[in-house]
């Protein structure tokens, strides 16, 4: 019997990552045969173990912080979407050994809100409270998906204006400081990482009208802050970043294996 084709995902730090019991699901319900596993490297060395890796016969790596930029910069065949997001998460080596870069995390939340949730992104008004990388990936993937208008409300706001050029059509970005952030908007979506110290970003709530639809992309324990104010406020849906993070390796599943998994039992099954 032949060894199972070998896939990782590689970080710093890395034994958190629910990235293995994700591709093993996926892979249980299609029937095939992979080993996928948790990968370390030290800052630094990033390029060195995902080299040997592939060399060694690996087949796809997911990529996680703090390693996505240079992810994107090892690339020799860059997606146009790992471009505009400015890093990669999804790797492998095409048949004549170049390797392939792509972004999956915007493309998984575009899915997992449209899909899932049954939210229409289409002609909506969309806040982003955040303007790191995660920030930046969700930005096209939003304008294609027909987003009306996406504001970036950030603390600091330097880091807001800088990604107004990181879409196609940067006629439909808008930033301001997180305290500056008023108006309507149907889609509000929590992209800081404030919720990891139990905190709620200093925006201004009662500021924001006619919010139907409120997505933090923490997920579990440090989405609570987040989740717990919305659906104080009477926001009709709100939820958290499990359903991204099990949408984008979806994506990248796909990407390797040419099969898409259905998601939908093992959201059920994570959240619980
Ligand atoms: P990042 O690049 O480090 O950016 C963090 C952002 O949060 C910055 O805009 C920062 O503002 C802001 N921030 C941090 N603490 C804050 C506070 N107390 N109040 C207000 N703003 C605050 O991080 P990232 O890569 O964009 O990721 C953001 C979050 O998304 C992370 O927590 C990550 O877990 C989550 N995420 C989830 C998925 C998924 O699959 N579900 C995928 C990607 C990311 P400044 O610019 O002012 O510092």
């Amino acid at each position: 019997m032949s060894n199972p084709a070998r896939f990782a995902v590689i970080g710093n730090p890395i034994t958190h990552s629910r990235s293995p019991e994700i591709h093993a699901a996926f892979a249980q319900q299609l029937a095939i045969d992979l080993d996928y596993r948790r990968l370390l490297a030290a800052e630094g060395d990033f390029d060195e173990v995902m080299r040997a890796f592939f060399d060694q016969g690996g087949r796809g790596l997911n990529v996680t912080l703090p390693f996505k930029a240079e992810a994107l910069a090892a690339a020799d065949v860059p997606s146009s979407r790992a471009q505009l997001a400015g890093a990669a998460n999804t790797l492998w080596r095409d048949a004549a050994g170049r390797l392939c870069a792509d972004n999956t995390d915007g493309v998984g939340f575009v899915r997992d809100l449209r899909e899932n949730h049954g939210q229409a992104i289409s002609d909506r008004r969309v806040l982003i409270i955040g303007a790191g990388g995660a920030t930046r990936g969700l930005l096209q993937p939003l304008i294609e998906a027909g987003a009306a208008s996406i504001t970036i409300a950030n603390r600091t706001v330097a880091k807001a204006q800088a990604l107004v050029d990181c879409v196609d059509d940067p006629s439909r970005i808008g930033w301001c400081a997180l305290d500056e952030a008023s108006g309507h908007f149907d889609i509000l979506i929590n992209a800081t990482s404030a919720g990891l110290s139990a905190a709620l970003p200093a925006i201004r709530f009662d500021h924001l009208i006619g919010v139907r639809c409120a997505a933090d992309l923490i997920y579990g324990e440090g989405a609570k802050p987040f989740v717990g104010e919305m659906r104080r406020r009477g926001v009709p849906l709100v939820f958290d970043g499990l359903g991204m993070l099990i949408e984008q390796a979806a994506e990248s599943f796909a990407i390797w294996h040419g099969q898409r998994p259905d998601t939908a039992e093992l959201i059920r099954s994570m959240a619980t």
